[in-house]
């Protein structure tokens, strides 16, 4: 399935800002600066209007009504869906299981393929860069299984050793579970290469997505991983809601994640039989309302286009590094070509909590400590960073108050 794409209008940053009426507000008597982008992102008004749209027009639940608010609540639902579907590119749409998140995503398949197929023995490979959330479901698994948790080294510049990965892989790698892009950096993964080396060994392979959707066109296709997670709320969409794409003959070997209503095909008290995909992991009332306001994020960052988005943000980083880097004692940590726009930065030896404090009463939002990336932060020795990620409706401007006002945070500090 080719991606269906509303054509992109020319990018004009001002105009894009109109679409987000949070960020016409003030914080502390300063216009906001929201450079917490990798945390969470703000909303459209589209998404908005579409969450306001589900329950005053066709609040229902899905799937079993007969009445028309539940075909109409269903359709949006299941439009969403196959929506999301051409959007990353993935062969057929009972591929996209609605999750909560990336979170759930990643447990889900450490639970429900971990649990069928994980051994005593088995390697599950990590990288040294991974949010928490990609350790310490395999962790779980590989404690339940008796089977081992192998790191790929980070370098000093803070990417993958790919000649370390090379030497992890070997028959007994069963499955490599990496981060496309890393949410304390910015460093982007040569994730293709590893997908390659992956499959050669033998080993699946898991993709953390939920930093690169917001920034990159994902194929999934193209990509040939077999699992993929993403955040809607990273993107742009509401909270609580996400996608686990898998390739379908895995999603069908797999064991279900969670038992309830939805996930059954019949139910007797000896024996129950599971529902087809995607219903077979979505247990309960899903998020319905999510599913449908996360596809009109999506819908929305293809009305920008990705080109873009691109290269606005491109010159941003430019931008915001040659600036950040002129203040005396401050360091960014990953500084690699085709990262994306976040600056995790130290000044000395200040913490950065204080400076995120200082720069929060100058109305900048950034956030501060270890991003739920405590092994890449041992790995430099640090207790955490000062994070700073934008996205396309940040400006230079922006750039110019950040590093205005981590000068005065340095002086009030020092
Ligand atoms: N992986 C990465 C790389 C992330 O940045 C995050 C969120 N910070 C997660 C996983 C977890 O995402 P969520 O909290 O939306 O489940």
């Amino acid at each position: 399935m080719k991606p269906v794409l509303e054509r992109p209008v020319a990018f004009d940053v001002a105009r894009v800002r109109e679409d987000f009426p949070i960020l016409k507000r003030e914080v502390n008597g300063h216009p906001l600066v929201y450079f917490d982008n990798a945390a969470t992102s703000q909303k459209p008004q589209r998404v908005l209007d579409a969450i306001q749209h589900y329950y005053q027009d066709i609040n229902s639940n899905v799937h079993r009504g007969v009445h028309h608010l539940s075909e109409r609540a269903t359709k949006a639902y299941e439009d969403a869906r196959e929506y999301i579907a051409r959007f990353i590119n993935a062969r057929h749409t009972h591929e996209v299981n609605f999750v909560r998140g990336t979170t759930e995503g990643i447990n889900l398949v450490a639970s429900a393929w971990g649990r069928k197929f994980a051994k005593a023995g088995d390697e599950i490979i990590v990288s040294g860069m991974e949010h928490h959330s990609n350790i310490v479901p395999w962790q779980m698994l590989c404690e339940e299984k008796g089977a081992r948790l192998k790191v790929i080294p980070v370098t000093d510049t803070a990417e993958l050793d790919l000649d370390g990965f090379e030497k992890l892989l070997s028959d007994r790698s069963t499955l490599v579970a990496v981060a496309h892009t890393c949410n304390a950096t910015g460093v982007v993964n040569p994730i293709e290469f590893i997908i390659e080396k992956a499959h050669e060994a033998g080993a699946l392979v898991l993709v953390d997505g939920a930093q690169a959707v917001p920034h990159t066109a994902v194929h999934m296709q193209q990509l040939d991983c077999d699992f993929f997670a993403f955040s809607g709320h990273k993107a742009f969409g509401p909270t609580g809601i996400g996608v686990l794409y898998g390739k379908e003959k895995l999603l069908e070997e797999m064991s279900p994640y969670m038992g309830g209503g939805e996930m059954i095909e019949e139910v007797t008290f000896e024996k129950t039989t599971y529902n087809k995909l995607p219903y077979k992991f979505e247990a309960g009332t899903p998020h319905i309302e999510g599913g449908i306001a996360m596809a009109e994020a999506l819908k929305y960052v293809e009305s920008v286009g990705y080109d873009n988005i691109h290269a606005h943000e491109k010159n941003l980083l430019a931008y915001g590094t040659e600036q950040l880097l002129l203040i005396d004692g401050l360091r960014v940590f990953g500084q690699t070509p085709g990262k994306t726009a976040v600056f995790s930065f130290n000044i000395g030896t200040l913490h950065p909590y204080d400076i995120g404090v200082l720069l929060d009463q100058q109305g900048i939002a950034v956030r501060t400590g270890h991003h739920c990336n405590m092994p890449l932060m041992k790995r430099f020795n640090i207790p955490g960073t000062c994070r700073a990620s934008l996205a396309f409706y940040n400006t230079k401007e922006e750039i110019d108050r950040l590093v205005e006002s981590v000068l005065k945070a340095q002086d009030i500090l020092m």
